[in-house]
This record gives C-alpha cells, sequence and structure tokens, in this order.
C-alpha cells in the first residue's frame, strides 16, 4: 500500500487531473489512497471571502462562491464522468454560503474559518473522484472528516494519532484490499464534535504521511510541480540542483527553513516506521524525484557534506539583554514563557552570558511579547532580516566548516549564529537584502555553482 498526496497545482484543472489519472493508474498494483489539496490558489479564495462576510457583502459572496463552483464545472467538462461531481459541489457550496451567510456582518471565529477553508479540499476530492471513475479506475470518495480526529485549535489543529490510526485501518484498509483507490482531502479534520478543523496551511503533506503511518504504508508520494529537494531556490540560484535523496531531518530543517517543497511536520510520523517519502514532479512523472529515508542509508553516499541552502524572508530579531541573567536559573524559562503565553514560535536561537537573540516570523502578536519581555531585561527589535540555513547530515562531521561557511559570506553582516544540537544545520541571519547574494555565494561554495 502507498499513499500518494497531489498538491494544488497537480490538480489545478482538467489537464493536471488527467495526468493525475495517468499517475494513480501506474501505481494500481501498489494499492493506492489517494490524498488532495484544493485546487490551486482554492483555499486562498475561500479564505478572501471572510472579509467579504465582515463587510455582509452578500452579492460578493454569492459571486465568491459561484466563481470557485465554476472552476471545478470548468475542470470537469473536459473530464469523462467528472460531471457526475457537480451536484454534490454545488449542494455542499451552497450549505457553505448559508453557514457563512448566518454570521454576515461579524468578523468569521476560527472554528467558521476552518469551515470555510476547508471547502476546497471537500470539492477537489469530490471531482477527482469522479474523474478518476470516470477514466475507468475503481476510485471511491471517502471523507477524511470522521477519520482524522483533531483538537480544536483552529487554523492549526493537531490530530490524535491513535484514533486516527484506528480508524484510518477500519474505514480505508478494507476499500484497499478490496482493490478500490480511495480519494480523500488532505489538510483538513474535525474534533470529537465534528466540528471541522484545519492542519494549517500547507497541511496535506501532513495528511499523508498520519494516513502513510497509520496504513503502514511502503511510501509516502507528494506529487507536486518541481522536482524535489533542490540545492538552493532555482529562482534566486539558476544552477540548484535536485537533490536524488535526503535525510527526515534535513527534510524538516529544510521546510523550516524556507523551502516550500514539503510541510516541515511531514516527516514527523514516518520516522518511527522508517517509511520513505518521494517527492516527485508531476508534470514529469518519470523523473526519480527525491527520496526522503532514514539518514543510515544517505551516510553511505558520501556527498557534499552540505546538501541545501535554504532562506526565508520576512524575519524579525528579537533580542534580550539581562545582566542578572549572569550566573542565574530560570531565566530562559521566564523568557521562553512568555513566548508559549502568545503562542509565538521561535526559529533561531543564539544566547550569550547576558544577552539571548530569537528569530521570529509572526508578528501579529510582537508587541505584546516585547511588553512581557521588558519585564525580564532590555529589549530591542529588529525587522527585515532574513534567515539562511545551511544543512546536510555531513556538517556534523566535517571539520572547518564554519569558516569555509563564514569567509564565504563576506562582506555580508552576519547576526545571529546558531547550531541545532542535531548538528545538520548551520543557520545565521543577514539583512534581508543580502539574503539573495548570500545564498548564490554559498551555493559557489559548497556545489561549485551559482
Ligand atoms: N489547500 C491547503 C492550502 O492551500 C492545504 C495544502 O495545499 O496543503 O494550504
Ligand atoms: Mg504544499
Amino acid at each position: 500500500m502507498i499513499v500518494a498526496k497531489f498538491g494544488g497545482t497537480s490538480v489545478a484543472d482538467a489537464a493536471a487531473i488527467g495526468r493525475l489519472a495517468g499517475i494513480v493508474r501506474s501505481r494500481t498494483a501498489e494499492r493506492p489512497v489517494i490524498v488532495v489539496s484544493a485546487l490551486a490558489q482554492v483555499t486562498d479564495a475561500l479564505l478572501a471571502l471572510a472579509p467579504v462576510v465582515h463587510a455582509a457583502d452578500e452579492q460578493a459572496l454569492a459571486a465568491g462562491i459561484g466563481a470557485l463552483v465554476d472552476r471545478h464545472a470548468t475542470a470537469a467538462r473536459d473530464l469523462r464522468g467528472a460531471e457526475g461531481a457537480l451536484p454534490a459541489i454545488a449542494a455542499d457550496a451552497e450549505a457553505l454560503r448559508r453557514e457563512v451567510g448566518a454570521a454576515m456582518g461579524q468578523a468569521l471565529r476560527p472554528a467558521d474559518l476552518d469551515a470555510l477553508a476547508g471547502r476546497g479540499e471537500v470539492w477537489s476530492s469530490r471531482l477527482i473522484a469522479a474523474a478518476l471513475a470516470g477514466a475507468g479506475l475503481d476510485a471511491v470518495w471517502v471523507d477524511i472528516r470522521p477519520i482524522m480526529l483533531t483538537d480544536d485549535r483552529y487554523g492549526r489543529a493537531i490530530p490524535h494519532m491513535p484514533t486516527l490510526t484506528a480508524r484510518a485501518r477500519e474505514c480505508l484498509r478494507p476499500l484497499v484490499e478490496a482493490g478500490r483507490v480511495p480519494v480523500t482531502q488532505g489538510f483538513i479534520g474535525a474534533t470529537a464534535n465534528g466540528t471541522p478543523t484545519t492542519l494549517g496551511r500547507g497541511g496535506s503533506d501532513y495528511t499523508a504521511a498520519l494516513l502513510g503511518a497509520a496504513l503502514d504504508a511502503s511510501r509516502v508520494e507528494i506529487w507536486t510541480d518541481v522536482n524535489g529537494l533542490m540545492t538552493a531556490d532555482p529562482r534566486i540560484v539558476p544552477s540548484a540542483r535536485t537533490l536524488r535523496a535526503a535525510s527526515y531531518e534535513e527534510a524538516a530543517e529544510l521546510a523550516t527553513f524556507g523551502a516550500k517543497v514539503l510541510h516541515p511536520a511531514t516527516a514527523q510520523p514516518l520516522v518511527r516506521a522508517g517509511i520513505p517519502i518521494v517527492v516527485l514532479n508531476s508534470t514529469r512523472p518519470d523523473d526519480p524525484g527525491t527520496i526522503i529515508e532514514p539518514s543510515a542509508d544517505l551516510e553511505r553516499m558520501g556527498d557534499s557534506p552540505v546538501r541545501s541552502i535554504s532562506w526565508k524572508r520576512g524575519i524579525t530579531v528579537i533580542n534580550v539583554r539581562a545582566p542578572r541573567m549572569l550566573g542565574a536559573f530560570g531565566f530562559l524559562r521566564a523568557m521562553f514563557e512568555v513566548f508559549e503565553r502568545h503562542e509565538v514560535v521561535v526559529d533561531v536561537l543564539a544566547s550569550s552570558e547576558i544577552s539571548v537573540s530569537l528569530t521570529v516570523e509572526d508578528r501579529t502578536r510582537l508587541d505584546d511579547v516585547v511588553r512581557d519581555l521588558s519585564e525580564l531585561g532590555e529589549v530591542w527589535v529588529d525587522h527585515g532580516r532574513a534567515v539562511v540555513a545551511v544543512v546536510g547530515i555531513g556538517i556534523r562531521s566535517t571539520p572547518g566548516l564554519a569558516a569555509r561557511l563564514f569567509r564565504a559570506v563576506q562582506p555580508a553582516n552576519v547576526e545571529v549564529i546558531s547550531q541545532g544540537a542535531s548538528a545538520i544545520n548551520m543557520t545565521f541571519v543577514v539583512h534581508e537584502a543580502d539574503g539573495p547574494d548570500v545564498v548564490r555565494r554559498l551555493h559557489q561554495e559548497f556545489f561549485g555553482t551559482c
């Protein structure tokens, strides 16, 4: 059994869904479970309806939902059998209009936003299940919501692994064993009382991994619009190459620090069982893509100690200076309690005897964080920064790498430097404007091209 997940661009229109059908057919012997994202940009378009509801613009709401239904109808027109899905899509769209219509003139609550954002997956999966059936496959639409039990942190709900494992085995496995092809939704779930939730933007990868672990799949395929993980962002480094292989740790670090190909949590459910993830390009299905698997196999490959360079802009550095930190205990805990209280995620941290610098991406609660941190010491904030991460399992065992790295990065000013405990990344902060140049120079240093 395999789990194959198709992202938004791989289901964007009739042509893409036609390619998807070919890919699924080529895998029927491996008994695939299909997980799909919403059609490209549909999630954004759905979320853009929230301000329309707030403004009580009845007409714009109807037009917005109508346009999304049309988009599915247009794709269905060119796919044999797919039009059979349209009544269900239209009925669900009408239900959505009524649900959000009840909140006209109000700001949608987080639970309403999740119910709204998750509709794209419901519609795409209906359309694709019908298209696969029309292409002669024994496809069956499965609603993931009763399987994917989550807590009620709307917008980034946390799945309950034991329950979803039991339910996936109970609901999906018999279908697969009967030779059928289940088609289900990424990204969405529901609480114990059935309220819809989402796992966070880009969460369909994570759904695929959760199901892969639950069903003990032999691999999880992530079908996207690039050839896999790369040595750098090709828009910045035109000569960037596709990685044939990466470890779970490398994939997670790269995803956390800016590589957009995979959701950062994807590897997490698969580590214990050692189930590989393969990232593949749905427009070039015969290309090998990137295989992400336990690192033991990679140590033997012995290529460059650095596997990839990623970067992320829009970073804010928060610095806290507190002389009383010297020799005191409990200071870091007090500091992290502030971040925990305001639910702000810290990416990179570096500390000296009397000061700590941390990077954050989300600025919505920054004022609250700074106010509370000011009780612990002097606080100042640097905006407009970027985090650059050099990632590779070989970094752990290669002396002299830091010297090469900092020589390559000159003359850019490097601010916060950190090496994670896993020692597979070296991360530092530069001014945003220097980011692309720094990435190019590092690529030149470690891969010989830029
Ligand atoms: N459709 C969702 C999003 O745009 C989930 C995903 O594509 O993975 O975030
Ligand atoms: Mg994605």
